[in-house]
């Protein structure tokens, strides 16, 4: 992929050894090719290596201490500005603040409309409501009323009704009635550009004038999505883009070609088919996450959002007085299942990326661990020490795993509480003792 590309390319500057301009010219043709196989646009990519090589030369590069440093950042620094320099948000400004969603068929658009929803409604102001334009497959209003139950969101659809112009403006006064203060209308897509799904969303758009019209556009798609984007946008001169699917093995490619095409801002990413697969684009963050940086702060601002702090708090009084149980193991585990894909989370750590390919890593990780523990009864998930050898051929039993994995998780688990009970009482060096040994 292109990170592991550019990667590469820059691998010979990164360190501190002697750089010379043949070097830095080698690099740049590297970065070029790296550039074009995730599908830039090859204009962009030359004028971004021109770039990239004036700076260098302006800043001397070649005489500065730490040559392979100050290139990287250069191309980091370039890349982000390609991208859109800061984060744009999304305008809330009206009430209600209408939002449109476009795009193609399959491109996500549903999905990203939930995760949008969910993602405004735990922001405590918000009360979204969902709107189904979509009439053309009686499936796309159901799909959209699934997501609505699994968020606790109202989702406004008219049965019978074929005119997703006169649902639309009945959403927004249904929503002005009802106190909701956005309103996300999701419409249809068709396969590729045509003219009759242009002339339905054009005609939405006049009819709602929305605060903000987002073009969702499936990553996946390499150069094809700066196409659609570049339709889409003469008919709509949309606000923003959305970027779904950048998870698994997405190649980087349209993130830095769409903005230089259409010239407007990516605002979310899509990184995952749960709700909470939803990430504010920081350019800068991207170009680390492109240049194999890895995406650290993404990763930790996840985190804080889905960790509970009440349960953690309940959590770190219970380490303190050893009454840490598989109940707490389980709660754990299905705290880490709610940040999302395992693949996507460790793809975010500096250097998993490489350790991680090939390796086959997702949810189902924690199946055989969870069938253990609820076939635990309660009394032996708080007090695990009552585990003797026939109580674990029962449990092996009922999860249908063997003795042998059983033990393993005892294992696991009781490393895993002595190693909390030493973080807990500020034992930092018997633990470095300990993963010393
Ligand atoms: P729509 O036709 O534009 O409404 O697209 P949908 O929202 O129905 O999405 C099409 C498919 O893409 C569904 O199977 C979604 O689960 C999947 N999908 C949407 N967003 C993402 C994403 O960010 N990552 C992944 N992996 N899948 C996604
Ligand atoms: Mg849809």
């Amino acid at each position: 992929n292109l990170s592991e590309k550019l990667d590469k390319a820059l691998h010979v500057l990164k360190g501190h050894g002697q750089i010379t301009e043949i070097n830095v010219a080698e690099t740049l043709k590297e970065v070029r090719r790296a550039l074009l196989d995730a599908d830039v646009n090859f204009k962009i990519a030359k004028s971004f290596t021109n770039r990239v090589k004036e700076k260098a030369l302006g800043e001397n590069v070649l005489t500065t201490l730490q040559p392979g440093q100050l290139m990287v950042k250069i191309v980091k620094d370039e890349l982000t500005e390609l991208m859109g320099g800061d984060a744009a948000g999304v305008n809330l400004s009206g009430n209600p603040s209408v939002i449109l969603m476009s795009g193609l068929q399959g491109s996500g658009k549903t999905t990203f409309s939930g995760k949008l929803a969910n993602y405004l409604k735990n922001k405590k102001t918000k009360k979204p409501l969902l709107v189904a334009c979509d009439v053309y497959r009686p499936a796309a209003i159901n799909q959209l009323h699934v997501v609505g139950e699994q968020i606790g969101v109202e989702v406004y659809s008219e049965e019978g009704n074929q005119d997703p112009v006169a649902i639309a403006k009945n959403a927004v006064a249904h929503a002005k009635k009802n106190g909701c203060n956005v309103v996300i209308v999701d419409t249809a897509g068709r396969l590729a550009v045509d003219e009759q799904m242009m002339t339905e969303i054009a005609n939405i758009h006049k009819a709602i004038s929305p605060e903000e019209t987002l073009f969702v556009v499936d990553s996946m798609t390499g150069q094809d999505a700066v196409n659609t984007a570049k339709a889409f946008n003469d008919v709509l001169n949309f606000d923003g883009v959305i970027l779904t699917k950048l998870d698994g093995d997405t190649r980087g490619g349209a993130a830095i070609s769409i903005k230089s095409v259409v010239d407007k801002p990516i605002k979310f990413i899509g990184t995952g088919e749960k709700m909470e697969a939803i990430d504010v684009f920081y350019p800068s963050r991207m170009a680390d996450r492109i240049l194999g940086m890895g995406d650290v702060v993404s990763l930790v601002e996840r985190a804080q959002e889905q960790f509970d702090e009440e349960e953690a708090r309940k959590l770190q009084k219970k380490i303190a007085k050893n009454q840490f149980g598989f109940d707490d193991f389980l709660n754990q585990i299905q705290q880490v299942k709610k940040m999302g894909n395992i693949k996507d989370l460790m793809g975010m750590i500096p250097g998993a990326s490489k350790a991680l390919k090939g390796m086959d890593v997702d949810d189902d990780a924690f199946k055989g661990i969870e069938a253990i523990i609820y076939s635990m009864t309660p009394d032996e998930r708080s007090n695990p020490t009552v585990l003797n050898a026939s109580r674990k051929k029962r449990i092996a039993k009922g999860s249908g795993t063997s003795i042998q994995e059983v033990n393993q998780l005892l294992k696991q688990f009781n490393q895993m509480s002595k190693m909390m009970k030493m973080m807990q009482g500020g034992g930092g060096r018997k633990m470095m003792q300990m993963m010393n040994r």
